[in-house]
């Protein structure tokens, strides 16, 4: 999300005629957007501050603007300790960016936006056209949580949930396509929780499905309670619908799920990935884990390991429960540090064991891959993903980007594929 926030903060400011520039000692402004759920994250926004203060040791500074949700979360601590920087302004703000910077090149005053004035920030945002003109864009159609688990910062650093127009997705949707992209990742906190007047995701999806020259699409991050009939439904119907699901867990273990908050228990989990193989038996997941959460004994780790296998998921995220300022698990004691690496290794390694096992059950198989890129490290090699998000690289003397191509597999490893391309096989347009 922070992606589409980046681009967009970028769309906005053009219109005050800034540009993007790679050398960072020409910057006239420095705007460092940043993520609160990656770990240490307000220790590398002073971190990188300090590299542009050696930058400008003997220039003027430029304007220096914090956003996202570390802003969001800890602007007024920023603002005291790190004089340097001008302004915060919190993700639900970002439509006060170019007034905050007209302001700030004329006098020096802090600024500190952070109110949660989400459907003001849209209606202006809806005004500038989305410039993005990569193969695959996001897109963010939701956002916030009113989910409250137990150790996210979410709820509070992106305020409730709240949902985009129909209308003004599709418009954006037909804008990217109309700049060259052909796979769309609708995006959200609680993507599966879109609601806008009583129309849902699968209605979303259905809309969008209708643009001519739009191949893919993909939405992520869902949360296993929102999955509802239509939504399972679509993925049986529709063929632009890629057939990954990314399907949070947390934890294998109910008493966990139910520390966590998480609202939902292993049993109606397993039933709902059931339920999604039955609507379409090519459909796999990929799922985020917490290990060594505050209470948990080797049973429950046990319990999630045991759940890891049974699904195969084809991609995990795991990573050691780390506390966040001013979530109720960063009052909890915490587990053994020790403990905690030592079950994160084991995990690792039988989710790393499945998915080679899975990948390499890909090789000598076709392939239908979007490219996306020409290789930065060859001319002649160009970088795709195949339905299930696998990186894909072949070699071609013809420019791939933005085409489909069916690719035989022929190798790979944990990160990367390699293929061939099946001759004479780039693919028309799918039926919606
Ligand atoms: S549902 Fe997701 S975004 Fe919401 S609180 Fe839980 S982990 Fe955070």
């Amino acid at each position: 999300m922070n992606e589409y926030d980046s681009d967009r903060i970028y769309d906005i400011a053009k219109n005050i005629n800034y540009k993007k520039t790679n050398n960072l000692s020409e910057a006239d402004c420095y705007v460092l957007n940043t993520c609160h759920i990656r770990e240490k994250a307000t220790e590398k926004v002073y971190h990188d501050i300090g590299r542009v203060k050696k930058e400008f040791r003997n220039k003027k500074k430029p304007i220096i603007v914090v956003t996202g949700c570390v802003a969001q979360a800890e602007g007024d601590i920023l603002l005291k300790k790190e004089k340097y920087i001008d302004a915060v302004i919190g993700p639900q703000s970002y439509h006060l960016f170019n007034s905050t910077l007209l302001k700030l090149e004329k006098e020096s005053n802090k600024i500190n936006f952070t109110e949660f004035d989400v459907i003001e920030k849209f209606d202006n945002l809806n005004r500038f056209k989305n410039s993005s003109s990569s193969v695959s864009s996001y897109l963010t159609i939701q956002e916030g949580c009113d989910k409250f688990c137990k150790f996210c910062v979410v709820p509070y650093t992106r305020g409730a949930e709240f949902s985009r127009s129909v209308k003004e997705l599709f418009k954006e949707c037909k804008e990217l396509v109309e700049n060259g992209t052909s796979e769309i990742t609708l995006l959200g906190q609680n993507v599966n929780a879109y609601n806008y007047e009583g129309k849902r995701l699968s209605d979303l999806i259905f809309e969008i499905s209708k643009i001519e020259n739009l191949k893919r699409i993909r939405y992520t991050t869902s949360h296993p309670i929102d999955f509802s009939k239509d939504l399972i439904d679509i993925h049986r119907t529709s063929k632009k619908l890629m057939p990954l699901i990314h399907l949070p867990v947390q934890s294998g273990s109910d008493n966990i799920l139910r520390n966590m908050n998480r609202k939902h228990d292993i049993h109606y989990y397993l039933d709902l990935i059931s339920e999604l193989k039955k609507s379409n038996p090519l459909i796999e997941f990929s799922s985020d884990f917490i290990i060594g959460y505050p209470g948990e004994t080797d049973k429950d780790f046990d319990a999630s390991y045991e759940l890891l296998k049974k699904v195969g998921y084809i991609n995990t995220y795991s990573f050691i429960f780390s506390p966040r300022l001013g979530t109720p698990a960063a009052e909890m004691k915490k587990i053994d540090n020790k403990i905690a690496k030592k079950r994160l290794e084991i995990f690792q390694r039988e989710a790393e064991r499945i998915k080679m096992k899975y990948r390499k059950k890909l090789f000598n198989k076709k392939s239908t891959i979007l490219f996306e890129n020409r290789s930065s490290r060859k001319k002649d090699e160009f970088f795709g993903r195949d339905e299930y998000l696998n990186s894909v690289i072949v070699k071609s003397n013809e420019n791939l980007k933005g085409k489909i191509k069916d690719v035989t597999i022929t190798n790979g490893n944990q990160n990367t594929l390699f293929g061939e391309i099946i001759s004479n096989s780039e693919k028309k347009d799918f039926a919606a």
